[in-house]
């Protein structure tokens, strides 16, 4: 029996706790079959990730999580095995990069008035490409202020905490179609989601398929069941790709890798949608004996 299949996993390019290579040895540990690299909006994990996976047996997906948003709620757009080169969406994903960058700052300048936070301890923090609220609660806890990221999130950092700044991305229609036009496979991450779920209407989703969406992440923490419930008669209705995935993000969460996995067909349903780029197979390093 082949080990699971874990279509969502975060490293340090985004707010991971391990580099691409750490990851894939996360993951080789974990004895899956077949790991994706979906950091937040960046690409710049491929290359390691891949070199790491090779020799170890390992399907590697290149993919990203794409942040994207809908009347003040974040819906995330997992892209699978699109184009890295794509123009379009390079440009819209280096814009939420940059413009991440400039809403942590705000956030920590507002945090600074009132607590022993700067900015270069945030920058400490964020080794990657992609800087988020995450990395303000590592510095947050290096400085002692708080025990974990869980309680960052729970307090200065939560939305009505009084820190909090929004910062720019695109709608999720946007999203989907940028990605499905880079020959890639767009999957709505954790679509039960509280904030998710509110903005993710019948309509919404209806409009989402017309523009390319391929499927949603059904088997996810952060989904209730009776969320799950409603997401498989969508899936039925529209013949949609379901997953299940962990992600993962080190010791950032608690969130283990292959605590949900994906089947074998769905991921073939993937693969054979996308026309961007192919997963990566790595052969098993030969035996020495
Ligand atoms: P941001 O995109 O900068 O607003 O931050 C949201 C990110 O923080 C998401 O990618 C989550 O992975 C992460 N996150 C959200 N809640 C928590 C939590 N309680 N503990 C750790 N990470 C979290
Ligand atoms: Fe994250
Ligand atoms: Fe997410
Ligand atoms: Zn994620």
């Amino acid at each position: 029996m082949p080990g699971p299949i874990d279509l969502h996993a975060h490293s340090s390019v985004s707010d991971g706790t391990e580099t691409p290579a750490e990851l894939i040895a996360a993951a080789d540990a974990a004895g899956l079959s077949a790991v994706a690299i979906t950091d937040h909006d960046s690409t710049a994990g491929w290359d390691e990730a891949i070199t790491a996976a090779s020799g170890t047996g390992l399907t590697l997906v290149p993919g990203m999580e794409m942040s994207t948003q809908l009347d003040y709620a974040s819906v995330h757009v997992l892209a699978y095995l699109f184009d890295p080169t794509n123009a379009a969406l390079m440009e819209e994903t280096a814009r939420v990069r940059k413009e991440r960058l400039t809403r942590a700052e705000s956030m920590v300048r507002r945090i600074s008035a009132d607590y022993d936070l700067a900015w270069d301890d945030v920058l400490e923090q964020a080794r990657g490409t992609t800087v988020g609220r995450p990395h303000i609660a590592d510095a947050l806890v290096a400085r002692g202020i708080v025990t974990d990221r869980s309680a960052a999130f729970a307090t200065i950092l939560h939305w009505r905490g009084g820190y909090y700044r929004p910062h720019y991305a695109p709608t999720p229609l946007t999203g989907v179609r940028l990605i499905t036009e880079a020959g890639g496979v767009a999957v709505i991450a954790h679509p039960g989601a509280a904030g998710a779920a509110r903005v993710l209407t019948d309509d919404v989703v209806s409009q989402l398929v017309d523009a390319g969406l391929a499927g949603f992440e059904l088997h996810h923490r952060d989904n209730p069941p009776e969320q799950r419930e409603r997401l498989q008669r969508l899936a039925d209705r529209y013949g949609l790709i379901t997953t299940g995935s962990s992600d993962y993000h080190g010791t950032g969460k608690p969130n283990r890798l292959g605590e949900n996995s994906t089947t074998q067909e769905m991921l073939e349903r993937i693969v054979d949608r996308a026309t961007g780029t192919a997963p990566f197979r790595s052969e098993p390093r030969a035996a020495t004996e």
